[in-house]
């Protein structure tokens, strides 16, 4: 017996009108798979718990509410409410997102690198400073201790690493804001759901 999450998203409705969806939608799952351990909501507690706190996406929200419900409770439900912004600020936004990708894609890079050139070196081992155990090279499958998981990078590559690190965090704020300082229509997303046994 375990449990699954299951959350839908309502866009633009009033509180009353997502009450109705989800009594509806929640006999719609009970129609089609039974009521206990069925994954769905017809498995959960009667009711909705009306969470009233603020989340800048619908991702914040779910991710709040499959940290906090429990399966043995009903469905939580969140409104979530954002700016769409304009056009162009969802075309910089999108920019600025696959810049955070390709900063991200560099760091695993730089660790296939290594590894790639590790394989290269003469020296048929490699010591971790940290729990100096020796181990051939062949052991050696990424930049980690096989050991203690310990990183086997040297101090200059961590400083390299450190600073891709930080450019990433640097980009990751920088499309925050953005997404902050967003314009246009206000849309409003119930987050609905939480974990269902099965
Ligand atoms: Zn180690």
């Amino acid at each position: 017996m375990g449990a699954t999450n299951y959350i839908i998203n309502y866009k633009n409705l009033t509180e009353k009108q997502m009450r109705e969806r989800v009594v509806t939608d929640t006999e719609q799952m009970q129609y089609e798979e039974g009521c206990s351990y069925s994954g769905t909501w017809a498995s959960k507690a009667y009711g909705i718990n009306i969470i009233n706190k603020k989340f800048n996406s619908t991702q914040e929200a779910e991710d709040y509410i499959l940290d906090n419900n429990d399966k043995w409770d009903c469905v939580d439900a969140v409104l979530v409410q954002y700016k769409a912004g304009t056009d162009k600020q969802n075309e910089k936004i999108k920019l600025e997102k696959s810049k955070t990708v390709e900063i991200k894609n560099s760091i695993m890079d730089f660790h296939k690198n290594w590894t790639k050139k590790l394989k290269e070196r003469n020296s048929k081992t490699i010591s971790c400073s940290s729990c100096k155990t020796r181990f051939n090279k062949e052991q050696i499958r990424n930049s980690f201790c096989p050991q203690c998981n310990h990183s086997l990078l040297s101090a200059t590559d961590t400083k390299k690493v450190d600073k891709i690190k930080e450019k990433a965090e640097k980009q990751e704020l920088k499309v925050k804001s953005l997404i902050a300082k967003r314009g246009g229509k206000t849309v409003k997303t119930w987050v609905v759901g939480g974990w269902c046994s099965c």
